[in-house]
């Protein structure tokens, strides 16, 4: 049996990835400010395992920028897309990784589960989709 997989990539094309898509059922829009300074609005991610996770070209393109002590940011070099989040100092985390939603391929056939850290949210927009909204 093959597994589903949902596969991505950044804007130029330089960048493409791919995930299995049972595996990644964790899917949130984050409204925390670094989310939103890092994406240009919500940034929003499927998670799961990394090692159901493939970079499948263009690896040599993805800088990471370390925006805290624990997490770092995977974008493309060349165009900038923000990619992947891996929060690599958190031992509960360091073996997940989330990737971009808006960078799969469509159809995805998954949907947006939840809205995260909604407390920082932007005062220039209303969550208004009835999803459930958490603080962190
Ligand atoms: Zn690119
Ligand atoms: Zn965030």
């Amino acid at each position: 049996m093959t597994s589903n997989r949902l596969a991505g990539r950044c804007l130029c094309g330089g960048v493409s990835f791919s995930v299995d898509a049972e595996a990644f059922d964790n899917r949130t829009a984050c409204h925390c400010s670094q989310c939103r300074r890092w994406s240009g609005h919500v940034w929003a991610s499927v998670s799961g395992p990394k090692a159901k996770f493939a970079i499948d070209a263009g690896e040599d393109k993805v800088k990471w920028h370390h925006a805290s002590d624990f997490a770092r940011r995977g974008f493309c070099a060349d165009c900038g897309s923000s990619l992947f989040w891996h929060a690599h100092g958190l031992e509960e985390y360091k073996d997940r990784i989330a990737v971009a939603f808006g960078a799969l391929d469509a159809p995805t056939g998954v949907k947006l589960e939840e809205h995260i850290f909604v407390a920082d949210k932007g005062d220039y927009y209303d969550i208004a989709d009835g999803l459930p909204q958490s603080h962190h």
